[in-house]
């Protein structure tokens, strides 16, 4: 068993380090200016021209097409490298994103086919075409059975009505990945189908966003009103929606866990920092113990989320298609460990931990979110309850 990092990740960890260290966090400041005055407008924390910019910087020094295959002109470094540029990433607050977006990118790898392939897959695989995943509805959060948006056959069509909600960056999309009940009586197992969908496509509306805890999960609400898509638009099989989409559930859970390591390392940091600087009465903070065992804590709680994260990227780079155990678990750790990590990091710098001098308070916004967004912590303990209950500890218990 070998724990260390291979050279090719290491050398892209360092680069996207220095990147960070350079580019991103003297913008921190700007970022968290930018979403305090927000208010309830849908303009990103980050200026769209500046991130325009900041990806193509990225890409000079090498930082593009991380898990793309290299047929579509990407590194296909896999989702190790990937997990670790994400967690470099998230060393600042800077809501970077680094084109293609991983889990669009291994949905659309595993189920386009003949046309969507130079349609959809390609020009998303080179980032020059953005998606977002369109699932969610009034009616239908944790539970995807509640979907009613409605795909029905008619005149050798798919006609869609409906509606979803909490549609992340829908406006800023080229096109969306979306479920429809295709067969009612079916629902869930067998009866919903995932469309893709153009932006701009007639009876497509987009009219209202909802300001969120933080401005880069600003989120939308999208309306189908007799949309019609042809047979080319169905991703998969026709019922099949979430065979393709619990592969992308992984690789997202995945996405969010490394997010949290590369937050709570900066934490760490923050903590060290601090804690060494500061004195009262008489005394550093790094000399009280609560202090000590405040970082002595995070620190365990952040190795033992990496170990989790990896060891998913790891099966799913050695073709494991079985993995929703171990992405749950991921996700609820290093969710919940972020949650803790920063809070104590708030707490140690007392005064200035709550204030826009420091990332912190972003941080501790936006990782709320995390505990919720791609299910809830609750339905992920339900999801590793039932795995286990069913059957059973694996070998190596
Ligand atoms: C910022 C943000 C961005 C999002 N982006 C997208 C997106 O791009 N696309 C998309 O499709 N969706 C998106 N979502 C929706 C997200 O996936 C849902 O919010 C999430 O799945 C929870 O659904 P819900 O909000 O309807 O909560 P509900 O399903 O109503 O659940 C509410 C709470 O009840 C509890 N709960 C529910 N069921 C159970 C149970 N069985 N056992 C125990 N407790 C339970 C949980 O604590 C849960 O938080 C986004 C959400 C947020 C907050």
């Amino acid at each position: 068993m070998d724990f260390s990092l291979p050279p090719d990740v290491c050398m892209i960890r360092d680069t996207v380090s220095r990147f960070v260290q350079d580019d991103l966090i003297p913008l921190e400041a700007l970022v968290i200016r930018r979403d305090a005055e927000r208010g309830y407008s849908d303009e990103p924390p980050l200026p769209p021209d500046l991130e325009a910019e900041l990806q193509e910087k990225a890409k000079a020094i090498g930082l593009w097409g991380i898990d793309v295959p290299e047929e579509f002109g990407g590194q296909d470094l896999g989702a190790l490298a990937k997990c670790v540029v994400v967690e470099q990433l998230k060393h600042s607050i800077v809501p970077l994103r680094l084109l293609p977006e991983s889990p669009n990118l291994y949905l659309l790898k595993w189920a386009c086919k003949g046309k969507q392939i130079d349609k959809y897959l390609i020009p998303y695989a080179r980032g020059e075409k953005k998606a977002c995943t369109a699932i969610s509805e009034p009616g239908a959060g944790s539970d995807v059975s509640g979907i009613k948006t409605r795909a029905e056959r008619k005149n050798g069509k798919w006609v869609l009505n409906g509606s979803k909600l909490f549609i992340s960056r829908a406006k800023r999309k080229d096109f969306m990945i979306a479920i429809a009940v295709t067969d009612p009586a079916k629902g869930k197992k067998g009866g919903m189908t995932t469309f893709l969908i153009d932006q701009g496509t007639p009876g497509v509306t987009i009219p209202s966003s909802y300001a969120t805890i933080v401005g880069e999960e600003h989120y939308y609400a999208i309306f189908f009103d007799n949309v019609e898509l042809s047979d080319e638009q169905v991703l998969g099989e026709v019922g099949e929606a979430f065979v393709p989409l619990q592969n992308r559930f992984g690789v997202r859970r995945m996405e969010i866990a490394s997010r949290c390591l590369g937050f709570a390392a900066r934490c760490v940091k923050l903590m060290i920092e601090h804690a060494n600087r500061r004195q009262t009465f008489g005394k550093l903070l790094a000399d009280r113990q609560v202090v000590q065992w405040w970082i002595a804590d995070s620190y365990q709680e952040l190795e033992m989320a990496r170990l989790l994260t990896y060891q998913l990227a790891w099966k799913l780079d050695n073709g494991s298609t079985d993995f929703r155990r171990d992405a749950s678990m991921a996700k609820v750790q290093a969710t919940e460990m972020i949650q803790r990590v920063v809070d104590r990091a708030i707490q140690l710098y007392g005064g200035m931990g709550v204030s826009k001098e420091l990332p912190l308070e972003y941080m501790s916004r936006l990782a709320r979110v995390w505990r919720i967004v791609e299910g809830p912590s609750e339905i992920h303990r339900w999801t590793i309850a039932r795995d286990l209950l069913k059957n059973g500890l694996p070998a190596e218990c």
